[in-house]
């Protein structure tokens, strides 16, 4: 027997309607690249959506089940394409700006963007792959000057779009199931791969996010949204800002730790989150000078690498500022789990609960762990037993984008996450290692394979195996051993990295070079990248 409840969709649209009803007053404040900063209400991205709707269908041809791509930093306008978007039907397609022009190509043509939004200063970025992008047919320009010239062609400027268009717009009914945005992750091995969300698991995962017992959000707080709106949209926090009516702020690229210092001072910034790289930096600029008056800034919540230690101590003992771990992936929407301590720990020592709140910590309502062991068997609850974590669960992806393959997910419908992680027995999951080949540095994915391939094709190299180390500022970087073809022959760090600058970004390039007779292989001959880490470790690659 079917339960007697209404079939309510829960949809980005349902959350745009929420957050006007109820919290109309609240605001939005964007700090543009050039410092300006502008503010408006729940109310004003209200109407500002329903003109952009108008604009998407009636001017752009925009229709159900379109992918409408943006490229651009954290700002209003870019909330507006989130909720304008998908309220239409189609898919808000945030892309990551941070990739190689190969990569961005590659993400654009295979997720068939008709229309993509563009901030000003990230055109450049996009003109240098226009003629190759087959699917795009106007460009739309965020935050340009009048005058502004581009190669790009067919472009329409954002305010001009909206200007013509009235506020009046009904949303169509849309199936909860329906997609309503998509993110590419680089954190797998291969091309990258898209990862849908549905409205449905986009509400139901921003929904809890807002619980106490995870991210703790309410009307009482102001966000400052750090992470990337196109890193996993941005980890939902556009959509539990209007659901919790928490104050949003967005940094758009002013991410330097001074000017994000300043923002929480002016902004009375409550919560925020980010990367561990964003909060050590933060942590050591506020070390160097510190605020005159404390920080309204309550509570930082970090992912996407482990949070040290180091920085949760000393965050709290000299500021009083308190760090939350939470662990997830572009496939889990992101949040997976989050570290908070409960009753059960009050008796604990202060170095006790650190240990705890340094793990990743314990899963969402909604979602499930599970660690399976090399063997095929679950690991137990223990906090010992290493294993791969699988995960499933209500915002959980169960296949990507175009591809009709279950790799990536057990016969038994669980994804498998490419962590090596624990559980102990409260549930509390940490990360061990990973089995993906790929370097976290400072947020963002660097791929060691295709590095070792780029090496490979030196004259002068015959193998090369990176493996990622540990740094201060980035978390991870990584370091290249060499084997050369001619031990007589040397290559400098600047030739290999002016080697590397034509396929690679900056960041993903290593810094660090060993030269080695060998490369350690495993007994199928595969690199043996354990080895190579030990040998690190213990000071025998030098
Ligand atoms: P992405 O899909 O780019 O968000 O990357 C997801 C991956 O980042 C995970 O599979 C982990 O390897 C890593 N990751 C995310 N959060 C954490 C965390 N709190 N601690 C350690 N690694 C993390």
């Amino acid at each position: 027997m079917e339960g007697l409840i209404m079939n309510y969709p829960l949809t980005t649209t349902t959350i745009l309607e929420y957050g006007n009803s109820v919290y109309h007053h609240k605001k939005i404040i964007t700090y543009l690249p050039d410092g300006t900063r502008q503010e408006y209400r729940f109310g004003d991205l209200y109407k500002r959506c329903k003109k952009l709707a108008n604009a998407l269908t009636l001017k752009l041809g925009i229709t159900k089940g379109d992918m409408v791509g943006t490229f651009a930093w954290n700002h209003a306008p870019h909330v507006e394409l989130y909720y304008g978007i998908s309220g239409v039907g189609a898919i808000c397609h945030p892309i990551n700006i941070r990739l190689t022009s190969d990569q961005t190509e590659y993400i654009i043509n295979n997720s068939e963007d008709r229309v993509i939004f563009v901030d000003a200063t990230l055109v450049p970025l996009l003109e240098k792959i226009a003629p190759l992008l087959e699917t795009v047919e106007c460009y739309v320009l965020i935050n340009a000057p009048k005058d502004f010239k581009t190669s790009l062609l067919i472009t329409i400027h954002y305010e001009d779009l909206l200007e013509e268009q009235s506020e009046h717009f009904e949303w169509p009914t849309l199936n909860e199931n329906d997609a309503s945005g998509m993110c590419y992750t680089s954190g797998t091995t291969g091309l990258p791969k898209g990862v849908l969300y549905s409205h449905r698991s986009t509400y139901l995962h921003a929904s809890n996010i807002i619980s106490p017992n995870a991210g703790n959000y309410s009307n009482l707080d102001t966000i400052l949204l750090i992470v990337p709106q196109f890193h996993v949209m941005a980890w939902g926090f556009p959509y539990l800002c209007l659901l919790s009516g928490s104050n949003m702020v967005l940094p758009s690229s002013n991410l330097q730790p001074d000017v994000l210092i300043k923002i929480l001072q002016e902004e009375q910034v409550t919560k925020a989150n980010g990367v561990p790289t964003i909060w050590l930096g933060v942590y050591d600029a506020m070390k160097k000078n510190p605020p005159k008056e404390k920080l309204a800034l309550e509570e930082y919540i970090v992912g996407g690498s482990a949070l040290p230690k180091s920085l949760i101590e000393g965050f709290e003992k000299d500021f009083g500022i308190k760090g939350v771990q939470a662990w997830g992936m572009t496939e889990t929407s992101p949040l997976g789990t989050v570290s908070r301590l409960q009753s059960l720990h009050t008796h604990l020592s202060d170095n006790e609960k650190l240990n705890i709140r340094a793990k990743q910590g314990t899963a969402f309502p909604g979602v499930e762990l599970r660690i399976m062991t090399d063997e095929g068997t679950l690991a137990p609850a223990d906090g010992k037993t290493m294993g791969e974590l699988q995960i499933k669960g209500a915002w959980v992806i169960n296949s990507y984008f175009k591809t009709n393959n279950q790799d990536g997910f057990t016969q038994d419908g669980w994804f498998k996450t490419g962590d090596v992680s624990t559980i102990d027995k409260d549930g509390y999951m940490e990360i061990k290692d990973r089995t993906k080949d790929l370097i976290k540095s400072g947020g963002e994915w660097i791929s060691s394979v295709a590095l070792e391939s780029a090496l490979m094709a030196h004259p002068k190299i015959k193998e090369a195996a990176v493996i990622a180390i540990a740094d201060e500022k980035w978390i991870e970087k990584p370091l290249a051993s060499i084997v050369l073809v001619n031990e007589k022959d040397t290559i400098s760090d600047s030739e290999l990295i002016e080697f590397l600058s034509r396929d690679f970004v900056k960041y993903q390039i290593p810094r660090d070079y060993v030269y080695i007779n060998e490369v350690p292989k495993t007994s199928v001959g595969k690199l043996d990248k354990k080895e190579i880490r030990r040998l690190f470790a213990e000071g025998k690659l030098s």
